[in-house]
């Protein structure tokens, strides 16, 4: 097969262990180091074991093999950990080797190192290996089994891939099965990931001792301040300071160079001038020091390669640079080590930011709000840690209960979002939606040194990973406030208004409205009953109009009303400050604060956006200065509650598609046209054949015969049927905008005139014509996929037809939809009713939409050079739903695993 052969670059990744390895294919310079490994570091057991086909070869030539100079038929990877001064061992090699008759079949053979079998050596470089060979196109990997072979079978088993072991004659086989999008793979593969990923950071947020480098003697310097702030609060380890000039500072004795230090910090945070950094970290990594926080901005880029690539080596995980710090306050660890003016009151709210700045604001307001923080990271210029890592660290603690990220750009979104995915299911995940503006993504690009992420696909990342995600700080904190203090709501968006000032009760209910929530009338029973408490003149309508006369003891027991009635999902109490004598609020304070439905306030008098009201069972009521700051939680609320409703995520597979003849198809394209392009219509249509997405019949003609045959087939004479004729030429745009579409023909005389039409006006360029048969009157919708360079490939979906750019009504999700994607998609853009039987007209059919949907998953998920699909219009109506246009795009391009476990690496658009 005739696929992009890019031979497998390094990557590091993490061992179960949470140490850094490199994987990389072997050269002749590993022949020394993979004859030691066969020869003395694998005992006899193990060899026969692990060997398969190698096990009856002498060392030397499976050296020789392994070693070799590259073939695009063999592969083979070891796996690297750094030793001392610049050296490196070999713990492990895989290897596979394709069946010169059967291309999607290889061999395979794994060896691990005695001592490193339990560190996931074999596993790790199994993961990279199916990657390598699912790019190369390979789909099974054979193995020989030895009868006793069972550890293997475990390995593979363990992979989450499906094993099948078959018999030929004496000998066993393995038959490997891969699929980079089955879920039990994936899913073994995040268990494994976050495993090594939480062990790794412990060094970073459970550090049993730290050291400060570049504490200068200057007061208000940032070391300095660091170094003052570890100290003030009452770090439970040691507690280093570096400077070869300083005898002390602070009263604490300082020593000259890392090395020097009485003991190996767990974590240094460096504080030094860009040009040291470099050589700080390499003093780190030889002394064995796990993590480094560096605080220093303005690395170019020589010195963040060299920075990173030393944390690598000597499996030091960093955060920054160009961070203002990390905050840790769980009381065995008490790290406060960042240079904000704000300490980090010890809480449940785990933050990472981008921006230092924001996130000083985000801990003031947690702190004041009484949230507090678990673990706080500013992740700066995210060389290494990310808001990946920070996710998966505050699944795994038990004092975290919101996670709130606010990130500028996406290093491996799609990683990220089945992080995501996953955590949200346990705690709210937040953020901010920054970058929304032009001006906005202008700032963002040029202050984290990353390309900032347009809008339609972030935010199709957050709706399908179950993030929150918020227009500002603002309504972030107001909404965590009431995550962390009240039940969820239901999935309805029913709530009901009650106030003691007929006018605010108003302004609130517009303030639901418009946050999409619904205000139901109250059923006439509980009317009745809020009626038999509240004071005369009350109107139980809803919103409820309490008036100013009512009592605290009648308040309470209304609010109690509406909140257990079950007629509503939430209540919103509305309060405007009276003078009679009463403190309307005081029965709400001795009651409980967490009832079935969550409770918001809104007191128009109160200084600050949002704050809590103390009850006395010990829990809080959220109040808001504003109803649409309440609204707007409250929404977030229920999305969230709806989000959690969602069954989990499978993904459909449709029934009767043909991957092993589109891929036939994008080869052969791909080896007529090394560059990419356009496919013709034929092609076009062969493709999306074997996807079984419903393009309507298209027939090819090249003259006036063909085309009057052609109309004749699909319309045969008489009948009423009509038909439709394309012009095409390579490199067309619209269509229908240079008049080469003519629709709703009948009869050959008027299929002859719409020909000659063509040939009048195309001459030369015409290259032919499409016939069609006329599709029957519908909606018409648009459907589609690209491949987006950082966040892989979205399946689009909107109103369609010739205005569909005026229109612009568009939603994204990233491929491969689930089940509940493809429902959210439908229902996602603006024109969506039209879909669902809009002013009496019928729904159109849905079950085939939702079916399309997932097939242009599937198609997008399986071919990674497709980077194109625009199906406009998709006509809708209700017998079902036809494809009448479609454009596709391929391009040669080595495949992305965004899955698979490995560390970052530097952006190459890093600026200098
Ligand atoms: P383009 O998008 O390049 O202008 P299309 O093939 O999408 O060309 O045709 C333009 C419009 O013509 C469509 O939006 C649709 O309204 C109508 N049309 C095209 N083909 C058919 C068909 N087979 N049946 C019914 N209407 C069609
Ligand atoms: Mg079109």
């Amino acid at each position: 097969m005739a696929r992009t052969m890019s031979q497998p670059t390094a990557a590091d990744a993490l061992l179960s262990d949470g140490g850094t390895v490199t994987i990389r294919p072997l050269d002749a310079g590993d022949h020394a180091a993979v004859l030691d490994l066969h020869a003395n570091r694998m005992s006899p057991d193990n060899q026969r074991m692990r060997f398969f086909a190698m096990s009856r070869r002498a060392p030397e030539l499976s050296a020789d093999r392994l070693c070799a100079p590259a073939r695009t038929d063999f592969l083979a990877l070891g796996c690297f950990v750094a030793a001392g001064l610049g050296e490196e061992q070999l713990l492990g090699v895989v290897e596979y080797d394709v069946d010169s008759r059967r291309p999607m079949v290889a061999e395979i053979a794994v060896a691990v190192a005695d001592d490193r079998h339990l560190l996931g050596v074999g596993t790790l470089l199994i993961e990279h290996l199916v990657h390598a060979a699912l790019d190369r196109g390979v789909r099974i990997f054979e193995a020989e089994a030895l009868s006793e072979n069972h550890a293997m079978l475990q390995v593979f088993h363990d992979l989450g891939l499906r094993v099948e072991r078959h018999l030929e004659g004496p000998e066993a086989r393995f038959v490997v099965l891969l699929d980079e999008n089955d879920e039990s793979y994936l899913s073994s593969l995040d268990e494994r990931g976050r495993g090594a990923d939480v062990l790794s950071l412990v060094p970073l947020l459970h550090p049993r001792s730290i050291a400060v480098v570049g504490v200068s003697e200057r007061p208000g310097s940032v070391g300095r301040t660091v170094l003052e702030k570890i100290r003030a609060g009452r770090f439970e380890g040691p507690v280093w300071a570096v400077n070869p000039h300083a005898e002390t500072i602070d009263g604490l004795p300082c020593h000259p160079s890392v090395a020097a230090l009485p003991g190996i910090p767990d974590l240094v945070v460096v504080a030094v001038p860009a040009d040291r950094v470099p050589d700080v970290a390499v003093d780190c990594g030889q002394l064995g020091v796990r993590a480094l926080v560096v605080l220093t901005s303005g690395l170019d880029r020589h010195q963040s390669q060299r920075l990173l690539e030393t944390c690598r080596r000597h499996s030091m995980r960093l955060v920054g640079p160009n961070c203002l710090g990390i905050a840790q306050t769980d009381p065995a660890v008490r790290l406060d080590a960042q240079f904000g003016a704000v300490v980090a009151a010890p809480g449940s709210a785990g933050v990472a930011v981008q921006s230092g700045g924001v996130g000083i604001a985000l801990m003031e307001r947690l702190n004041a709000l009484g949230i507090g923080i678990s673990s706080f990271v500013s992740l700066g210029d995210k060389y290494d840690v990310s808001g990946n890592d920070l996710l998966q660290w505050w699944e795994h603690d038990r004092r975290t209960d919101l996670a709130i990220l606010h990130l500028e750009s996406f290093g491996s979104p799609r990683a990220f979002a089945r992080t995501a995915r996953r955590v949200t299911r346990t705690i709210p995940v937040l953020t901010v939606d920054a970058g929304r503006s032009a001006a906005g993504r202008r700032g963002a690009a040029s202050h984290t040194a990353a390309a900032a992420t347009p809008t339609v696909t972030r935010q199709a990342l957050f709706a399908q990973a179950g993030i929150t995600a918020t227009a500002g700080i603002g309504e972030l904190v107001e909404t965590a406030a009431l995550l962390h203090a009240q039940p969820l709501p239901g999935t309805t968006g029913k709530v009901a208004v009650i106030s003691n000032a007929g006018g605010i009760g108003v302004l609130a209910a517009d303030a639901c409205a418009e946050s999409g929530l619904i205000l139901p009338e109250l059923p006439a029973e509980l009317a009745q009953r809020l009626l038999a408490v509240l004071p005369q003149g009350s109107s139980a309508a809803n919103p409820v109009d309490t008036t100013a006369a009512v009592g605290p003891d009648a308040l309470a027991t209304a609010v109690g009303l509406l909140a257990e009635s079950g007629a509503v999902d939430a209540v919103l109490l509305c309060l405007a400050p009276t003078a009679l004598g009463t403190d309307p609020m005081r029965e709400l304070r001795t009651g409980p604060a967490r009832r079935t439905r969550p409770i918001a306030l809104v007191r128009l008098d109160q200084q600050t956006p949002v704050d809590y009201l103390a009850t006395h069972d010990g829990g809080k009521l959220p109040c808001y200065a504003d109803p649409q700051s309440a609204a707007r939680a409250l929404a977030h609320a229920t999305d969230r509650a709806r989000w959690l409703a969602q069954p989990a995520a499978a993904v459909p597979r449709p029934e009767g598609i043909d991957r092993e003849a589109a891929e036939a198809i994008v080869d052969c394209f791909l080896a007529d046209h090394p560059e990419g392009g356009w496919l013709e219509p034929v092609v076009t249509a062969q493709l999306l054949g074997c996807y079984g997405v419903p393009l309507v019949p298209s027939v090819w003609a090249t003259g006036e015969h063909d085309t009057l045959e052609a109309a004749g087939s699909l319309a045969p004479t008489g009948h009423e049927h009509r038909v439709v004729l394309k012009a095409y030429w390579p490199g067309q745009v619209h269509k229908s905008d240079v008049g080469a579409v003519r629709t709703g023909l009948h009869g050959r005389n008027a299929v002859r005139d719409a020909y000659r039409g063509f040939v009048r006006d195309f001459g030369e360029r015409l290259a032919g014509i499409v016939v069609q048969p006329q599709a029957a009157p519908g909606t018409e919708l648009f459907a589609g996929m690209v491949q987006d360079p950082v966040f892989g490939p979205l399946v689009l979906f909107g109103m369609g037809g010739t205005a569909v750019d005026l229109l612009d009504d568009r939603a994204a999700r990233l491929a491969p939809l689930t089940t509940a994607d493809i429902r959210t998609l439908l229902t996602s853009p603006h024109g969506a009713p039209l879909l669902f039987g809009y002013r009496g007209a019928p729904p159109v059919d849905l079950d085939a939409l939702e079916d399309m949907l997932a097939r242009l998953s599937a198609l997008a998920s399986d071919l990674p050079q497709l980077t194109d699909v625009d199906l406009n219009p998709v006509i809708a109506s209700k017998d079902g739903i036809s494809c009448v246009d479609a454009r596709l795009r391929l391009e040669p391009r080595p495949t992305p695993d965004p899955y698979l476990r490995r560390l970052r690496r530097l952006p190459d658009t890093h600026q200098e």
